[in-house]
């Protein structure tokens, strides 16, 4: 017989949970796999953690990462439980064609929750090779619809990348995502690099749709490519409810366009890593390395916590019961210390800056049961030599803004 109040109590941390506008010290405790409550003196717990110095908040949601491994592309979403992450959402590496098995296979097996978005594309994006819509066939959309339909409970909408993958056919795929979409009503997340008519996929879309790689440097992106400003489309935009995702990944961040667009008060909504293969393979990166990248832009610690729990969390539908520590939410906590020192972070030009600060790791709990940093070892396929082609472009690309 017990006497304990709880299963867990963690004492004494500097809890930030912007859903309830709580940032002090305080206690956290859970119960059953759910949060019990926040406050000063909670107990006893059956088992007691005490985490002073340390900080405390909603479990990450990733909101762009690539988890089916059955793309070039793809890795093993569990590794994000060593930093934080409890929600990895998958950003459209299957499509109708190949998203039964990516659910059989691979989310559920994840002890990670995976929810994803599924591309337009039927084979959704299986290689670097070939862009999945360079044929306009695969754009499929009551098949898309049809799959989400039913699998409504971990998708969340419709994935397209805009771009040299659309081949001559961005407008047209993006007619035929937004019709999926529509069908299902649920959002859209747009991809935009280089080669995307970005004014005329910023007019077509609809409050709650995401665009990716917001801060992406090269070309085709937010700001105007004469003036550096931000493009009138994107002030519209947001205007209207269009949400604005960072997706860092191997192309995707740029230092200069994000000082640029913090210099018109655009600041991301989201910030996610796009973790896939190849991002991984070169940053070596984490949800948490991103988010030190945001602190060292002056963004506040509170504001980064909001935009990787409770901003993502309502950006797919989700806010009563993830990224938040509201009673009664799943029990997802990410604990961290803010080490001080000198960090080395890239952009995805190449360019590395010197940071003061960084997130570092302590402790994941993902539905109440603790994962500590390094429990699951990563384990990445070979690369093989076409796969460097990738490498090659972002080395090549590396200058231009
Ligand atoms: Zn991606």
């Amino acid at each position: 017989m017990s006497s304990a109040d709880y299963s867990l109590v963690l004492r004494n941390g500097h809890v930030i949970d912007p859903s309830q506008g709580v940032n002090r010290v305080t206690d956290v405790a859970l119960q059953d796999g759910r949060i019990a409550a926040v406050g000063d003196s909670l107990g006893p717990g059956l088992v007691e953690k005490d985490v002073r110095g340390k900080y405390v908040c909603p479990g990450l949601i990733d909101l762009h990462g690539h988890w089916w491994e059955g793309s070039s592309w793809g890795i093993d979403p569990d590794i994000c439980l060593n930093h934080g992450v409890t929600t990895a959402i998958d950003a459209g590496t299957t499509g109708f064609i190949n998203f039964p098995a990516f659910r059989k296979t691979q989310v559920s097996a994840a002890t990670i929750r995976v929810l994803a978005f599924v591309n337009i594309s039927g084979v959704g994006i299986p290689t670097t090779l070939v862009g999945e819509l360079e044929d306009i066939r695969f754009a499929r959309p009551r098949e898309t619809g049809h799959v989400i339909e039913s699998n409504r409970d971990i998708c969340l909408g419709v994935k397209i990348r805009e771009g040299a993958m659309t081949g001559p056919y961005g407008a047209e795929a993006l007619g035929k995502a937004i019709e999926a979409a529509q069908s299902v009503r649920l959002p859209m997340m747009v991809h935009i690099t280089k080669g995307a008519d970005t004014p005329h996929i910023l007019r077509q879309l609809r409050p709650g749709d995401i665009v990716t790689h917001c801060f992406q440097g090269r070309g085709d992106g937010i700001l105007s490519p004469d003036d550096a400003r931000l493009l009138p489309e994107v002030s519209e935009a947001r205007k209207l409810g269009v949400l604005f995702d960072v997706g860092h990944g191997a192309g995707g961040f740029s230092w200069d366009v994000a000082r640029k667009a913090f210099e018109h008060f655009f600041f991301p909504d989201t910030i996610s890593t796009d973790l896939h293969r190849y991002s991984i393979a070169r940053w070596a990166f984490d949800l948490p390395s991103v988010m030190s990248k945001f602190l060292h832009l002056g963004v506040p610690l509170a504001d980064v916590i909001l935009k990787t729990t409770r901003a993502p969390a309502m950006a797919i539908g989700r806010g009563d019961e993830l990224g938040t520590l509201k009673p009664g939410a799943a029990a997802d906590l990410f604990v961290f210390e803010l080490e001080e020192g000198s960090f080395p972070l890239e952009d995805t030009h190449l360019r590395t800056e010197s940071a003061a600060r960084r997130i570092r790791p302590f402790l994941t709990i993902k539905d109440g049961t603790s994962v500590e940093p390094g429990s699951y070892p990563v384990r990445l396929r070979e690369l093989y030599e076409c796969d460097h082609d990738l490498f090659r472009f972002i080395e090549q690309t590396a200058n231009p803004r």
